[in-house]
């Protein structure tokens, strides 16, 4: 654990195993300075289980990162199950994997990621409260943050727009959006509505149909969407996608999108500003879901303090642009240092 290449000081890793249910989950906490660890919980069908530790590494200490620039009073977690959500999924399972959250005595705080839907996070909730993105706990509940994630990204999309093109109006840009789940297809609607041409590419066929139903967008090969000439890349599936193979094929002038981890590693984010492509680092861009969550962890959830805290998240992003282009810096690393300070004040 000390020695691997994900290990970033983590403060606890958990790895919990139900037989009953076939439950096998890590809980990663990065970090609890600026207040307990919050992060979504993914389900995914990993080929290994040096793959599923290095994922739930990777993505709590983006959780720390993500927390701190959405100025949130939250530390960074990840739950990971490994499974396949498609065929793998029981109510026990669930239950179980709540009971381990309910095991860490608010330490950390779950909520939907990829593979995960509200009903699962219902579940869980019976074994434990520390959860948030539920339907069912009345006023105080804030459901999926799908919707204000993509609303920060399509914003953010356009903070990239006005310093890439001069301009934030999108009427006529041509985006290509790899990835329509609950995050894409959202930011493909709001770029269909400002009059955006889209490129949708996703392995789901009946996301791809309602999108394309939606946007008027069209469909291109999962394989080929690195390769089109379009203004704009939105990565709205899953992380690493800007490594080695694809960094030649992608000649749009903005990468922005949801997808946690783009970077497959950090070096990565300077040879897109050397390419000239301005990159909206992920967790920035993609805070405005765990500040809906965050809204709810607080026990008095309100979308007026949701909006006001994406406000001041879509100005943060502006300003790492902004320091980045004037110093010639990579935006990762410019991000990456204000998110270290924040953590280190906590
Ligand atoms: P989702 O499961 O609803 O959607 C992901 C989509 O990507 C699915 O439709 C899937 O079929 C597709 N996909 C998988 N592999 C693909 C490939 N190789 N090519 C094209 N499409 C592929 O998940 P989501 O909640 O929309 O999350 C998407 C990304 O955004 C993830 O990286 C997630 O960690 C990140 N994210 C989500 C939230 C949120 O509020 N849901 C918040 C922050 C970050």
């Amino acid at each position: 654990m000390f020695d691997h290449p994900s290990y970033d000081a983590h403060e606890s890793v958990h790895m919990f195993h139900d037989a009953a249910s076939g439950m096998r989950c890590i809980i990663a906490i990065h970090s609890t300075h600026l207040g307990p660890a919050a992060g979504g919980c993914r389900m995914w069908n990993y080929e290994t289980g040096e793959a599923h530790l290095n994922d739930a590494l990777r993505l709590a200490q983006g959780m720390s990162f993500k927390n701190a620039m959405a100025g949130l009073e939250l530390g960074g977690g990840k739950a990971v199950i490994w499974g396949n959500s498609r065929t793998d999924k029981s109510p026990e399972l669930f239950k179980a994997f709540g009971r381990a959250v309910e095991s860490l005595s608010g330490r950390y705080y779950t909520a939907e990621d990829v593979g995960i839907d509200v009903a699962d996070i219902e579940i869980a909730a019976t074994e434990t409260s520390y959860v948030a993105g539920t339907n069912s706990s009345g006023a105080a509940s804030s459901g999926d943050p799908s919707p204000i994630t993509a609303l920060g990204v399509y914003r953010g999309i356009q903070e990239c727009a006005k310093r890439a093109f001069g301009s934030d109006d999108l009427n006529g840009k041509s985006v290509a959006v790899q990835g329509v789940g609950s995050v894409g297809g959202a930011v493909a609607r709001h770029l269909a509505k400002a009059g955006a041409r889209l490129f949708i590419a996703d392995i789901s066929e009946t996301d791809l149909k309602d999108v394309q139903a939606d946007t008027d967008a069209t469909i291109v090969d999962p394989a080929k969407i690195y390769d089109l000439d379009v203004d704009i890349f939105s990565p709205n599936a899953l992380g690493a996608i800007v490594n080695e193979n694809t960094l030649e094929r992608i000649t749009a002038k903005v990468i922005a999108g949801g997808a946690n981890n783009q970077l497959i590693i950090p070096e990565m984010g300077e040879m897109l500003r050397r390419k000239g492509i301005l990159y909206a680092p992920d967790y920035v861009i993609n805070g405005g879901g765990i500040i809906n969550v965050a809204a709810e962890i607080s026990g008095n959830y309100s979308r007026e303090w949701v909006d006001r805290k994406l406000d001041t998240l879509i100005e943060t992003l502006g300003n790492v642009l902004d320091r980045a282009l004037e110093t010639d810096s990579p935006t990762n690393l410019v991000a990456d240092r204000i998110a270290i300070e924040r953590i280190g004040r906590g």
